[in-house]
Order: C-alpha cells, then sequence, then structure tokens
C-alpha cells in the first residue's frame, strides 16, 4: 500500500533541554504538536533539573550548535523559530553568526534568565552581550517583568512603567515586544508593543502552583501561530488563550511547581 502523506508545517526552537519535561525543548515540541505543527529542535544546553530543583547545566559545544543548524536549515526550513534560553556568550555569539546565515522567518525570542525556582539560566552579566548579540533578530520579544528589568536596567513597577520598558527594547533593536505581567502586583495584563502600537492585553491570575514551562509555552505557541499565518496580535492573543488554558487544565506532577498542560 502506498502511503498517502501529509503535509506539516514546520517550527523550530533552539533553547535549553529540561529532562523533566515541563519546560525547554520539551514544552516546546508539545506546544509545536497541540498545534498540529511539525516540530524541530537545536538543543543550546542539557539542564537537569525537575519541578523542584535545577541540579546543573551543560552547554552544548558551539561546533555542535553549528551543525544542528546547518542539518536543519539545509533540509526543512522552519515557517517561525522560536529562541529560548541562551546561558553563555559564547553561545549567544553563536546563535547570532547562525541567525544572520539562515535568516529565519518569524523568530520569537524569550530571554530565559530564570527557572521558576530562582535559578540563573542566564547570569545577569551575560545581559549587555544578549542586548547586543541577540535582541536585534526578534520579531517579537517576550519578557516577564523581571527579565525585562534586567535588560532595561530600571524598575518596573506598573503599566506605564512596562509600556516604556516595552519601548525602549524596540530602540534596542526588537521589532515587537510582548512584556509579560504575571509578576505585577497591580494586575496580571500583558503589554504588546508592534513598533508602532500599544495594547494592553487582559489578564486573568489563576490560581495554581503549576507553572513551570508556561513562559516557553507562550512563546513557542506564538510561534506557531506565525507559521500558520496569523498576524501578531492574533498570534498573540490566541497564544495568551493557548497558555491560560495550559495553566488551568496543568499538572499535579512532581514534587515542585508541576508542568502546564498541553492537550487539554
Ligand atoms: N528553558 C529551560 C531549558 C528551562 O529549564 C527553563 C526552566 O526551568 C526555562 C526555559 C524557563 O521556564 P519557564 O517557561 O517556566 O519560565
Amino acid at each position: 500500500m502506498k502511503a498517502k502523506g501529509s503535509d506539516l508545517i514546520p517550527v523550530l526552537s533552539i533553547a535549553g533541554s529540561d529532562c523533566s519535561g515541563g519546560a525547554g525543548i520539551q514544552a516546546d515540541l508539545k506546544t509545536f504538536s497541540a498545534h498540529n505543527l511539525f516540530g524541530m529542535s537545536v538543543v543550546l544546553s542539557v539542564v537537569a533539573q525537575n519541578t523542584a530543583r535545577v541540579i546543573s547545566v551543560h552547554d552544548i559545544p558551539a561546533q555542535s550548535v553549528d551543525e544542528q543548524m546547518l542539518a536543519v536549515f539545509e533540509d526543512i526550513v522552519p515557517k517561525a523559530t522560536k529562541i529560548g534560553m541562551i546561558g553563555t556568550c559564547e553561545l549567544m555569539e553563536c546563535v547570532a553568526r547562525n541567525l544572520e546565515k539562515f535568516k529565519p522567518q518569524n523568530i520569537v525570542i524569550d530571554p530565559v534568565m530564570f527557572a521558576k525556582n530562582g535559578f540563573a539560566l542566564m547570569p545577569q552579566e551575560n545581559c549587555d552581550f544578549f542586548k547586543k548579540t541577540i535582541v536585534k533578530f526578534a520579531d517579537i520579544l517576550t519578557p516577564n517583568i523581571p527579565e525585562a528589568e534586567f535588560l532595561c536596567d530600571f524598575k518596573i513597577k506598573n503599566e506605564e512603567d512596562m509600556i516604556k520598558a516595552a519601548k525602549y527594547l524596540c530602540t534596542q533593536g526588537a521589532k515587537a515586544v510582548l512584556l509579560k505581567g504575571g509578576h505585577s502586583e497591580e494586575n496580571a495584563n500583558d503589554v504588546l508593543f508592534d513598533g508602532n502600537e500599544i495594547f494592553i492585553l487582559k489578564g486573568e491570575r489563576i490560581e495554581t502552583k503549576n507553572t513551570h514551562g508556561t513562559g516557553c509555552t507562550l512563546s513557542s505557541a506564538i510561534a506557531s501561530n506565525l507559521a500558520l499565518g496569523k498576524d501578531l496580535y492574533n498570534a498573540v492573543s490566541e497564544a495568551k488563550e493557548y497558555v491560560r488554558n495550559a495553566i488551568y487544565y496543568s499538572l499535579n506532577l512532581g514534587k515542585g511547581c508541576g508542568p502546564t498542560n498541553h492537550f487539554f
């Protein structure tokens, strides 16, 4: 019998691996699958962690990252690329070089700095280098408030500060910024700046400790929606709705912050 064959749109995650399956590349691939897309991955770091703690981080040599990028881009060109944890300046340089070389479309960059338990996945001293080498590739950058504070070098206390931060990050080269308000004391609204206009996206706080992987899931859902041809505003609002459900139906797994549920 001859196979019928079918077409799935390819998408790529360039990020760290979370062996416990809740965040990082594992969350991204589940999100891509939930959007009926074909997920691919370039692994930058291997994080030994679970829902309660990070045990170690081992970075992949730049040569292997170059080769993974070549393997992907010479064969299956992604319609969107999500970039997550890049812990070291060497990896930032390497990723920047490869983005320059392969020029992927629809780049979503989540400037991952901390695991949910506070463990630093990108040391603070690498922030300036990240801003210089990586931010300019973002079609959309998706920091939360603590990450935006490090990138902007000022405190964010309210919605006005969030708007100021989103605009500032666009002056640093990002084409658009989604500043996530989950850490705000005011409300859980997000600020989207598309380079022209500010949109306030209303957020509802859902009570649960199971939020491991929410940032990864949101950025990969935005990448998924862009790959599916949605415009930026709809890609972001639909991704927010997806994450809302992923948190609402989150999983009581592990001893710490459990993972989100990608297939609710
Ligand atoms: N990327 C990796 C590889 C991680 O291990 C983690 C968190 O532990 C993150 C990203 C950030 O996860 P979250 O989506 O919970 O912010």
